[in-house]
């Protein structure tokens, strides 16, 4: 854990395996409320320092960040494959996109600008400021174990406030290494500080009910999103939510299928499906339906499991058994309820993947609203298709589930193209396009998808509160 300014052991210890071989990796401090409420009040206690700094002050920190983040990449990529299970080539371009970040936000630092509002009175001015919010809590996950917190991080220093994070109990070497760099750039003691626990609920606790903690940055399951935005109710905390998706992904007669078949295999395979904007519902006019599961399959069947440090492949791990439970149970589920099943359907044991949690690539047609999968987000590797007739019936399908993260559209009509961009309940739409993210654009949810949005010009409004001051003169 870092609090403080100071790495701190402990004999209070517990194991980071890898997802690929079951191997342990390493081992972190099990934190607990205590140091919680320490790492707390050291970040309350750094905050009129930081944020006394200059905006120019705080940026450079942030830009030095970036720059020692982008001479880490190797390193930083390697342990998150090993951490994680993600193909290396994918750590490498994860490692980018957490770096774009930090250079996003020391740019933004520079821009939070305030205002001035004409009066009806003569002898009135209005000011309007922008200031911190005060110390921020944040909870983040394990499937993009760099870049989730780089996305709270970074906006969070370039506004002022000061942080406490704690990391998912899978991948808190990433965190560790993340903080390393915070570190080396001279970011001042208690601006930034690491809580790592093996249960993270009593460090929820204390972030939600902390009377110093101003504002919860939660990234990760809509269930307890949910929780900890009730837990923190009390005290009107500032909350942003990134929570769950369930994502779908339209294909019209007019677009080519091959091409949009290799689009879904490409971002619905991504780290293994466990990303929140994987599509999960891919629905596909019927007259192509045909083509366009033949490519799908092909794509699919080309896909090579295993330990994402080996360069042939192309798909890693799921993060545990209770997840490669999840999947096989929406899968038996679809294929009872008579979907067919195309590809994969199975964990995969052979060649030494039995030691990991590894589940083969899966292709199943014929889904309809009775399946479980129809309805739950998965996070996992499989592509669930679902044919369609019209346009009306495809929207009202799509907006019909309580999530609103993220959609995509495939089709040549630009009439149509910007009717369901309009008409989709969702946060982030992909028009023809698999990836509709970047540090410079807005991401987030509508619905029960989540509160607010990180990246982007928005993402340092998170962490700023409005100040108006009337000056009579
Ligand atoms: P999760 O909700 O189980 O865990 C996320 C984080 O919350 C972890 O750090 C975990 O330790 C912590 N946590 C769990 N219970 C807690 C409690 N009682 N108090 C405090 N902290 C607690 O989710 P997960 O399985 O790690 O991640 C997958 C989910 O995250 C998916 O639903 C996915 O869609 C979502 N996600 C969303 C985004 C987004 O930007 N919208 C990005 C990535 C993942």
């Amino acid at each position: 854990m870092y609090i403080n300014g100071e790495w701190i052991t402990s004999p209070q210890m517990f194991p980071v395996f890898n997802p690929a071989t079951g191997e342990q990796i390493g081992a972190v401090v099990d934190g607990g409320r205590e140091d919680a409420s320490r790492a707390i009040a050291a970040a309350r206690a750094a905050l009129p320092g930081w944020s006394a700094l200059t905006a120019y002050e705080r940026s450079s920190r942030l830009a030095a960040a970036h720059q020692r983040m982008m001479a880490r990449r190797p390193q930083l990529a390697e342990l998150m494959t090993r951490e994680q299970g993600k193909p290396l080539k994918a750590a490498l371009n994860e490692v980018g996109y957490a770096a774009d970040f930090l250079l996003w936000f020391a740019e933004e630092a520079k821009r939070v600008y305030g205002q001035t509002i004409p009066s009806s009175r003569s002898d009135q001015r209005f000011l309007v400021h922008r200031q911190p919010v005060g110390v921020v809590a944040a909870v983040t996950p394990w499937n993009y174990p760099v870049s989730m917190l780089t996305r709270k991080i970074a906006p969070a220093l370039a506004a002022g406030c000061t942080v406490v994070l704690k990391p998912a109990e899978a991948t808190p070497l990433c965190a560790v290494a993340v903080f390393e760099i915070l570190h080396e750039v001279g970011i001042p003691a208690g601006v930034v500080n690491l809580v790592t626990a093996l249960d993270p609920a009593p460090i929820g606790e204390v972030f939600c009910t902390h009377p110093e903690v101003r504002k919860l940055t939660f990234t990760g399951s809509t269930a307890v999103g949910k929780k900890l935005a009730q837990a923190a109710a009390p005290q009107l905390k500032r909350v942003s939510m990134e929570l769950g998706g369930h994502a779908p992904f339209i294909v019209f007669d007019d677009a080519d299928p091959v091409h949009a078949a290799r689009g879904v295999a490409l971002v619905k395979f991504l780290n293994t499906g466990q990303a929140c904007i994987s599509p999960n519902r891919i629905f596909v006019q019927r007259k192509i339906l045909a083509p366009f599961l033949d490519t799908l399959r092909e794509r699919i069947e080309k896909l090579r499991a295993g330990d994402g440090m080996d360069a042939a492949t192309t798909i890693g791990p799921l993060v545990n058994q209770a997840a490669v439970d999840k999947v096989d149970r929406q899968v038996r589920n679809a294929v009872e309820l008579g979907a067919t099943l195309h590809a994969g359907g199975r964990r995969l044991l052979e060649n030494g993947l039995d030691r990991g949690f590894f589940y083969a690539p899966t292709l199943l047609s014929g889904v309809d609203t009775r399946m479980l999968i129809y309805r739950e987000e998965t996070f996992g590797p499989v592509a669930a298709v679902i044919a369609f007739d019209d346009e009306d019936e495809v929207l009202a399908m799509a907006n019909d589930t309580s999530y609103g993260l993220a959609a995509y559209v495939y089709t040549r009509n630009l009439s149509r193209a910007v009717r369901t961009f309009e008409g989709l309940q969702f946060g982030i739409i992909g028009i023809n396009d698999i990836n509709p993210t970047s540090a410079a654009a807005p991401f987030g949810g509508m619905k029960e998808s989540g509160l607010g949005r990180e990246g982007a010009r928005e993402g340092i409004e998170e962490y700023l509160e409005t100040k108006l001051g009337g000056f009579s003169i």
